[in-house]
């Protein structure tokens, strides 16, 4: 499948997008993800995205598409892809879709994952995430916690609260999502590819979006 995942950060957009993979090959590209690892490893594009990040802005445009434009025409994309975190902004999109009919593809839909704002608060600040740049498993102190205290259940490194999970930087990543991610929503119902789904748990947004691209 090829789709958009839209949601504020917190309602799940990642743990959906694992489950999905499973069903058909297709690979989760997460801006984050290649982000916290471009930090962890010292990269030049780490560098610059750093500091964005822990004040829990957005990261310049220009950079996103440069990382978006190669990801989306390596190998492993051939097999349908994820987009989780991406677009977060409206040239973002636009830019996108430039670039996919430019490399011949397209996407079925946005799927936008409707969570109140007191469930993400919660989510969000008892949340957990491995170390381990090339795993990045996320846990729940309260609903998924490890099996030993703060160590991955799956590769053994330190768990960790991610320096933008305090309660000021996510109260000002919700903020910049109202302001910058949130217009989306419009953007993709334009274009007749917006299909809203309410997460009222992991599994029921699946079922829907399983629906939705016919799988
Ligand atoms: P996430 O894990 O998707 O919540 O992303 C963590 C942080 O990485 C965000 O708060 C932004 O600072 C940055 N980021 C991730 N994806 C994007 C994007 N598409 N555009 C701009 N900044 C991004």
């Amino acid at each position: 499948m090829r789709i958009i995942l839209l949601g504020a950060p917190g309602a799940g957009k990642g743990t959906v997008a694992k489950m999905l993979t499973e069903l058909d090959g297709s690979v989760q590209i997460s801006t984050g993800d290649i982000l916290r690892g471009a930090v962890k490893n010292g990269t030049e594009l780490g560098k610059k995205a750093d500091s964005f990040m822990k004040a829990g802005d957005l990261v310049p445009d220009d950079l996103i598409m440069g990382i978006m434009e190669e990801r989306l025409q390596e190998d492993d994309c051939k097999a349908g892809f994820l987009l989780d975190g991406f677009p977060r902004t409206i040239p973002q999109a636009e830019a996108l879709k430039q670039l996919l009919s430019r490399i011949g593809t397209d996407i079925q839909a946005a799927i936008n994952i409707d969570v109140p704002r007191d469930v993400i608060l919660d989510r969000l600040t008892t949340r957990r995430t491995c170390s381990n740049s090339e795993c990045q498993e996320i846990y729940n102190v309260k609903t998924k916690p490890t099996k030993k205290e703060g160590i991955c259940d799956k590769c053994g490194s330190p768990v960790i609260q991610r320096d933008d999970e305090t309660t000021e930087a996510i109260s000002k990543r919700l903020d910049t999502y109202n302001e910058k991610t949130a217009p989306l929503a419009g953007f993709y119902e334009k274009e007749g590819l917006l299909f809203t789904v309410d997460a009222t748990s992991s599994d029921a947004v699946v079922s829907g979006i399983k629906g939705r691209v016919g799988l």
